[in-house]
């Protein structure tokens, strides 16, 4: 069923009694060309993309719970481009492109907000700093604006200007950032995947990967096995495990991260606004009034999807000395993704050792950003076994050469602080 104006006012007039299912509840097929395992954003945008761009439409995305339930559902949603490495400036601009025309793409309303990203500095070290990120982003062909103390307090009147501890320098304005609505992503993408038809089977765990001689052969699930010629794994916070699967050790270390959000307040944030002293603290206002933050990972490798509560307080911390008048909300949930962690930052999208077989993850937590571009460059390496050319920095070997790291935060090799 096609969206249009037309349609949402005549299921307005009629008691919304014609809207079908968003997408099919098929039983697994025995066979496909391609298992997609793990159903969150990117391997729902693999399917679209592997349906729409190559036509290759026998396809199972295998998820062990719902759809929306993972990360893709739990992220701040925050959508940049400002990545300074070489390899992930290009993704990442590729990925903001591929965002600007999604909804018309899918023919869903992802609530794709460009409302803009200001990165607060409070210091001249930290203005060169992003000064210098500013300028690669700006030679990639995207957008990055300077903004004074005295630009900043009109744009943002309610930060505070006065405090002697962290004073603010100025901001980075990158006008094209902002926000979508997490779920809507994921959903939009699950029915355009099965409109093209893609089968997307939901509470199916996948336990083992099947392979002989080195090719892979299928997969076992919780509602039996099923063969396939291609096997992607796209599985985030449980990447290390599901790779386990196939004998594969990987570079990455699950961590939590926790968000939190208030009850909802009349539009006061315009923007998504970031902070780097105090941790890290970044914020923005949801459609329906909430303001949603969060800060930094919570330290320790954990598979728990929920945080410890001096992070919490930590982040709340670093709210109070940035806008006090956040102390007069009241903070109504908070909750945790776990992050596959990788260790220099980046994400992987390659192929492994075994025939057949493909790997997606180490997206830290940036990943809900890079969903339409980790779709696209996953499904067109499963469909032709070479690279695009977008993602082609991707690479799993790197970790075991040290050719091609990006280390985007330049923090060395500890998976918790990038
Ligand atoms: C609190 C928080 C804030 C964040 N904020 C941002 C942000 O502002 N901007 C940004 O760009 N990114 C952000 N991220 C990161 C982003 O959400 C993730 O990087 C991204 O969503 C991960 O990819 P995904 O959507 O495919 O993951 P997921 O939605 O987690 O998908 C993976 C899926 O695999 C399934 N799975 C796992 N094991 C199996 C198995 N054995 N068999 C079958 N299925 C399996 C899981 O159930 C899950 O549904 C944030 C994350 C968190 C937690």
């Amino acid at each position: 069923m096609a969206f249009s104006a037309l349609r949402v006012l005549k299921e307005g007039l009629t008691g919304n009694s014609g809207w079908t299912p968003h997408w099919r509840d098929p039983a697994p097929k025995d066979e496909y060309d391609v298992v997609i395992i793990g159903g969150g954003g990117h391997g729902l945008a693999t399917a679209y993309y592997l349906a729409k761009d190559h036509g290759i439409t026998n396809v199972a995305v295998l998820e062990k719970g719902w759809i929306g339930g993972g990360n893709v559902g739990r992220n701040t949603t925050i959508v940049r481009a400002n990545y300074m490495m070489p390899g992930n400036s290009e993704f990442y601009s590729h990925s903001l492109k591929l965002w600007e025309g999604l909804e018309q793409d899918l023919n869903y309303n992802v609530m794709h907000s460009q409302r803009g990203q200001i990165t607060l500095f409070n210091s001249d070290g930290a203005r060169d700093a992003a000064m210098r990120r500013a300028n690669a982003v700006i030679n990639q062909g995207d957008d990055a604006e300077l903004l004074s103390v005295g630009q900043l307090k009109k744009t943002l009147p309610y930060l505070d200007y006065d405090q002697t501890r962290f004073p603010i320098y100025g901001g980075m304005l990158y006008r094209r950032a902002g926000t979508a609505r997490h779920d809507a992503v994921a959903w939009g993408l699950a029915r355009g995947a099965d409109r093209r038809g893609v089968d997307i089977i939901q509470n199916c765990e996948v336990t083992g990967i099947d392979t002989q001689g080195g090719v892979v052969q299928g997969v076992q699930t919780s509602r039996g096995p099923i063969r396939a010629k291609k096997v992607a794994i796209v599985v985030a916070g449980r990447s290390a495990q599901v790779a386990a699967m196939a004998g594969m050790r990987l570079p990455i270390e699950s961590h939590v991260l926790q968000a939190f959000v208030t009850e909802g307040l009349k539009p006061c944030i315009d923007h998504v606004v970031s902070y780097g002293m105090l941790g890290h603290f970044y914020i923005s206002q949801s459609d329906k009034g909430g303001l949603v933050f969060g800060g930094n990972l919570d330290g320790y490798a954990s598979y728990a999807a929920r945080g410890n509560l001096p992070m919490a307080e930590h982040v709340c911390e670093a709210a109070m000395t940035l806008m006090p008048m956040i102390g007069r909300a009241k903070m109504l949930r908070s909750w945790g993704g776990i992050m596959d962690m990788s260790s220099d930052g980046s994400p992987i999208i390659d192929k492994t050792h075994i025939d057949g077989l493909y790997f997606n993850g180490g997206w830290c937590y940036g990943g809900f950003k890079a969903i339409p571009a980790s779709g696209n460059c996953y499904a067109h390496l499963i469909a032709q076994d070479r690279p695009h050319p977008a993602g082609a920095g991707f690479r799993l070997d790197r970790f075991a050469t040290g050719r091609g790291l990006m280390d985007e935060e330049g923090t060395g090799s500890q998976h918790n602080l990038h």
